[in-house]
């Protein structure tokens, strides 16, 4: 999509990938997370133990596979990466497990997508570090036991509700991810100018921070498109003003919003009168997903007290008619 997608693009990969905290005194922000973990990690250490299977939720771009690789530095381990669309087929899995090296870091993102076959072969592995084999088919099929080496999960989702209980309840520990702070972003920035070797002076920094969603991933994205602006307009010097005048060019406004969420704002203000109204039809007027809708745009908009969830659908706020410029209907607050 445009600047404010959460999800990487082009060769933003590589970008982030030299961007990213290799250890877990580098990772900014999440004290919790980052407190209970250090605690897990350090027993699994002294026990000489692979730890418990941890389970990431929470948005996009907020450092699930950042953290990820972390668990397996600080544990020394080898780390393998998939994904829950890639393994349709239980034999995909199997293929990774069976060869799966002792105390190995298997890191599954999106893992609510994965296939019903893929999961129950999972639910095994997880708690018995052993896979049934099928083979053959109909009556004459049988199932061979297989032992695999002891190793940790790390399972990432966007949508912890989809999880179905057996598969969540066989994670020992639960790391929920949340918006990251002003001042915490203003940390990531930091970090990155100093790696990406870009000047960038506090008050820049406040105010790329304060436009980004409450996500590193597109603090740093931001950053790099200021710094673009900032070395044909402005002679390198990232200011507050030059900053904001970069950051509305590329139509992300005051409150860090941007094309979606004001879409979604508009739709729910003008065409429904402020709700509520039914996620899927307000999709429908944005001519996104249902999914697109829920995960990226509502839950900036839920934390920014623009948009409310209720029972009967979706509600806007008296902010979110304020911040588009618009006067609610005379009955719209009671
Ligand atoms: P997710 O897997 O949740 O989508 P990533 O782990 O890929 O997110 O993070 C996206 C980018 O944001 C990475 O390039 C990483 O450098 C940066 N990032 C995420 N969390 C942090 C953090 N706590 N401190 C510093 N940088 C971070």
């Amino acid at each position: 999509r445009d600047l404010v997608s959460p999800e990487p693009e082009g060769d933003e990969r590589l970008i982030e990938a030299a961007l990213r905290p290799k250890r877990l005194d580098e990772f900014i922000g999440q004290g919790r997370v980052r407190e209970q973990l250090s605690l897990v990690l350090e027993s699994a250490l002294r026990r000489s133990r692979p730890p418990d299977h941890v389970l990431m939720s929470g948005g996009p771009g907020l450092g699930k596979t950042t953290l990820s690789m972390i668990i397996a530095a600080e544990l020394g381990a080898p780390l393998r990466m998939t994904s829950g669309p890639a393994l349709e087929r239980a034999g995909d899995l199997a293929a990774i497990l069976s060869t799966l090296s002792e105390g190995e870091v298997l890191f599954v993102d999106e893992i609510h997508r994965m296939a019903r076959p893929a999961e129950e072969m999972l639910y095994l592995a997880m708690e018995d570090f052993r896979v049934d084999i099928v083979v053959g088919k109909g009556p004459g099929a049988t199932s061979i036991p297989l032992d695999i080496a002891p190793f940790t999960l790390v399972g990432a989702t966007t949508r912890a509700g989809l999880l179905p209980a057996p598969l969540r309840d066989r994670f020992g520990f639960t790391a929920h991810m949340d918006f990251y702070e002003v001042d915490e972003l203003e940390r990531v920035l930091d970090r990155s100018a100093r790696l990406l070797s870009v000047e960038l002076p506090p008050e820049g920094a406040h105010e790329i921070a304060r436009r980004s969603r409450g996500t590193p991933r597109i603090a740093n994205r931001l950053l790099r498109r200021v710094r673009d602006f900032a070395e044909v307009r402005a002679e390198g010097v990232i200011t507050r003003d030059v900053a904001a005048a970069a950051l509305n060019l590329y139509e992300v406004d005051a409150e860090g919003l941007d094309r979606l969420d004001r879409a979604v704002l508009d739709a729910l203000l003008r065409k429904f009168g402020g709700g509520p109204v039914g996620l899927s039809t307000l999709a429908v007027a944005v001519g996104e997903e249902p999914e697109t809708v829920e995960v990226v745009a509502e839950p900036f908009l839920v934390r920014q007290g623009l948009l409310a969830r209720t029972p009967r659908g979706r509600v806007a706020t008296a902010s979110a008619w304020m911040h588009l410029g618009l006067t609610p209907p005379p009955d719209a607050f009671g």
